[in-house]
């Protein structure tokens, strides 16, 4: 049974129901089971699936794959409701985050471990509702304690941080390794200091159009060089990177590679220029049609590993370690603060580059 606390009956959400429709309404704060706790949300990142729902490029895993949903899926918040079976560890008041891949625990591969390929999950934000919203709800088992160091805000990009996590523990860094990381978002940019505190030697970062801010970000964040690979007017552009990088590795070129960005240019670029038993990680996503070259006869005789990293399974203490150790520090990719209000402005801001966003949150 739900403990019934005192509490007003309707919150505010944002309900997106299809592409460009999404309007602020008073809907019911949910009802928890046993088996769920109640929090009140306190930030919620903008994520690229976000702006690709709202823009009709992707589609989201409900039944339809449309809405009413309340999108939003990596947020942080504070207890106010705990189920009877949740009670064992949490209690209101308690500062926590989520996270949005509900598996069910009980399939084969839960059982493994491989709780990122569940078919019986739910994804808060994705395929359940999320926390573009003043109250969100979330399995017990999806709930990790914040720890106290660590900001609302900063605490709300855990999720990617834990997807970050996954993506190196993938890469599988040794001292001193060649790195290098194309894409410098948010992720890109966690990525690097996920790299070097692995014992990375080196650690290139490579942008494209309109990144020179975010290469600047990530040369703050410990990128030992930071390259823009399109834009001639840039000061970071290297016409021939694939050359750079062996000049820089004394014609050994990079021993690990990770994409965190959809496209695939990036993606050919990165088997382009790793080396011998190179690892290459593909992160971002690509579209549902988009197709990769990859020149097999040199990667097998140069025995390199193509790897391939979704979600976070088994990482999440990991990524909140290194939150509150600041191994790894967001504080400079949380771009900007929105109201619940502007969240249409936001997802717009993000998607056009207005005022050099990393990663805005939503602060209900
Ligand atoms: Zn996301
Ligand atoms: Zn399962």
């Amino acid at each position: 049974m739900a403990k019934k606390a005192a509490k007003k009956a309707t919150m505010k959400a944002q309900v997106f129901y299809e592409p460009l429709k999404m309007s602020l309404e008073d809907v019911p704060i949910p009802e928890i089971a046993a088996d769920e706790v109640l929090i009140k949300v306190k930030a919620c990142g903008i994520c690229g699936s976000d702006i690709a729902y709202y823009f009709g490029k992707a589609s989201l895993e409900t039944p339809t794959g449309k809405g009413p949903l309340i999108l939003g899926h990596e947020y942080s918040g504070e207890v106010v409701e705990v189920g009877a079976i949740a009670k064992k560890l949490f209690k209101p008041g308690d500062r926590v985050v989520l996270d949005p891949v509900q598996y069910c625990n009980a399939c084969d591969v839960c059982f493994r471990g491989q709780t990122n390929l569940c078919e019986n999950k739910a994804v808060l934000g994705v395929s359940t509702n999320g926390g573009f919203a003043e109250y969100s709800k979330s399995k017990y088992t999806g709930v990790h304690p914040l720890p106290d160091n660590v900001s609302y805000e900063n605490g709300a990009l855990t999720e990617p941080l834990a997807c970050a996590t996954y993506g190196l523990k993938n890469l599988a860094v040794e001292v001193g390794n060649f790195c290098v990381v194309i894409g410098p978002g948010a992720i890109g940019c966690m990525m690097i200091q996920l790299a070097k505190s692995s014992g990375a030697g080196a650690v290139v970062l490579i942008g494209g159009p309109g990144d020179d801010y975010r290469l600047e970000a990530g040369k703050k964040l410990g990128a030992d060089l930071v390259i823009n690979a399109t834009e001639k007017g840039s000061p970071y552009y290297v016409a021939d990177v694939k050359a750079q990088i062996a000049e820089m590795t004394g014609g050994k070129m990079a021993a690990r590679v990770i994409v965190p960005t959809g496209a695939v240019p990036a993606m050919e670029m990165a088997l382009d220029i790793s080396g011998r038993r190179s690892t290459v990680v593909f992160f971002g996503l690509p579209g549902d049609k988009d197709v990769v070259r990859v020149p097999v006869l040199q990667s097998i005789l140069w025995d390199k590993t193509i790897r391939f990293s979704w979600l976070a399974p088994g990482v999440w203490q990991t990524a909140l370690g290194a939150l509150a150790t600041g191994l790894v520090n967001v504080a400079p990719l949380v771009s900007r603060a929105y109201p619940l209000k502007d969240l249409a402005q936001a997802l717009g801001d993000v998607k056009d580059r207005v005022g050099k966003p990393m990663k805005p949150v939503v602060v209900p």
